[in-house]
């Protein structure tokens, strides 16, 4: 079974009808329209809002969608369209499962900008524009945080003032979410285990790890933000909060400037000037030191929570790695994981220079793999359920 195939535990038959994935972000939309598995069209229009670009905002954003999708007669008004499913960044401990669009959904995922002032406003602004076309067609709002709503007090809680965390929503609420919840079903189907023990590692850009149990998420590397955590391209992940008062008190930056460094100018671009794990890995074969110190950060970093999740599972079935470089850096998969024979982790050097489904050795108790996402099919996956239950009363 493929993972791009749509099945996943038994609900072959709620993948029926057709729903278009919306990705609504600051400066871009990608949208995929889906019928059950099978994609019909998809495209992304990007610069939205920029100096000197054609598309103006939002609204002018998704008239091109619905223009494109219409010179393929798979127009937004077409009576074969079932839902339209959004991702939304930032669902709070309000949202803790995909939701049907109503105007009370909309005030509360508005509740929710402050903590995420640069996603959610732009998740809204593409739901608003498509209520507006489609006032009649059912919309889902599928989170990124939903997955890792389930992670215990424990694991959710910063140890901090309780009353400041509280009164200001601070915990970690994870993010990828969507992703994790894929990926996860699929390692676990993939090694006969569903409902088996996952630690996911999902490696694009944006980097985070989780420790999935029977389906239900148990801990994961984002946090309040997505700066938690992984070394990722741009952006530091894992550390000292006292850095941030250091910069500031010291060097005299401005919380615009810490935020700028730490989310933008840090990550593998702050180690050694490239953010492109692909760059990074020539200039490594190349010699090059920077590239070298970065490259093993990221590799340690990995290491690390890759222990941390099998402390927190207490045993593992499969390590799963995806995203942009999880699937494609046979070098990362092998270093990352590398040494930890003694926990049963090993990867087979040509299954996982060929980047086969299953990269670990037979006889390792711990199984290694490669599983890419596809966060648009899970949304269409979700939105559909939601319309099925929501049908069915
Ligand atoms: P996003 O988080 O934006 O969705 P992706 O999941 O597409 O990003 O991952 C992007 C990352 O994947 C980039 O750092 C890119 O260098 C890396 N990548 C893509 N192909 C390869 C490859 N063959 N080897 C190593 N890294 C790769």
């Amino acid at each position: 079974m493929s993972g791009r195939d749509g099945r996943g535990e038994g609900d072959e038959g709620e993948m029926v009808g057709r729903v278009l994935v919306l990705n609504t972000g600051s400066s871009s939309v990608k949208y995929r329209l889906l019928a059950g598995a099978e994609r019909l069209a998809s495209g992304t229009v990007e610069r939205i809002g920029e100096p000197g670009s054609p598309v103006a905002d939002h609204e002018a954003a998704l008239k091109i969608v619905a223009t494109e999708l219409a010179d393929r007669g798979l127009g937004l008004d077409s009576p074969e369209l079932t839902a339209i499913g959004h991702r939304v960044v930032h669902g709070g401990t309000t949202f803790t499962e995909p939701t049907l669009i109503t105007e009370e959904v909309v005030r509360k995922i508005e509740e929710l900008v402050p903590l995420a002032p640069l996603h959610n406003p732009a998740n809204l602004a593409g739901i608003e524009v498509t209520r507006r076309l489609r006032p009649d067609l059912p919309q889902v709002a599928v989170f990124d945080t939903a997955f890792h709503s389930t992670i215990s007090p424990a694991a959710a809680t910063y140890a901090i003032d309780r009353e400041v965390a509280e009164r200001l929503r601070i915990r970690r609420y994870g993010f990828h979410g969507t992703s994790h919840a894929y990926v996860s079903r699929e390692a676990a189907a993939a090694v006969g285990r569903p409902g088996g023990n996952v630690i996911v590692l999902h490696l694009g850009n944006g980097a985070s790890a989780s420790a999935v149990s029977g389906g239900r998420c148990l801990e994961t590397s984002m946090g309040m933000t997505p700066l938690e955590g992984l070394v990722m391209g741009t952006r530091s992940g894992d550390l000292d909060p006292a850095v941030v008062l250091y910069l500031g008190r010291v060097a005299g930056m401005s919380l615009d400037e810490i935020d700028e460094l730490l989310n933008r100018r840090s990550g593998m671009r702050g180690l050694c000037g490239d953010n492109d794990m692909r760059a990074v890995q020539e200039r490594l074969a190349a010699g090059d030191r920077d590239a070298r110190l970065a490259f093993s950060v990221y590799c340690h970093r990995l290491r690390k929570y890759v222990g941390a999740y099998y402390a927190v599972l207490g045993t593992v079935d499969v390590i799963a790695f995806t995203g942009g470089v999880g699937e494609n850096s046979p070098l990362v998969r092998q270093t990352a994981l590398d040494g930890l024979e003694a926990m049963g982790i090993a990867v087979d050097p040509a299954r996982n220079a060929r980047g086969e489904r299953i990269v670990s050795p037979d006889d390792a108790a711990v199984k290694v793999a490669v599983i890419p996402t596809d966060e648009e099919l899970e949304i269409a996956r979700q939105t559909l359920g939601i319309i099925s239950r929501t049908n069915r009363g």
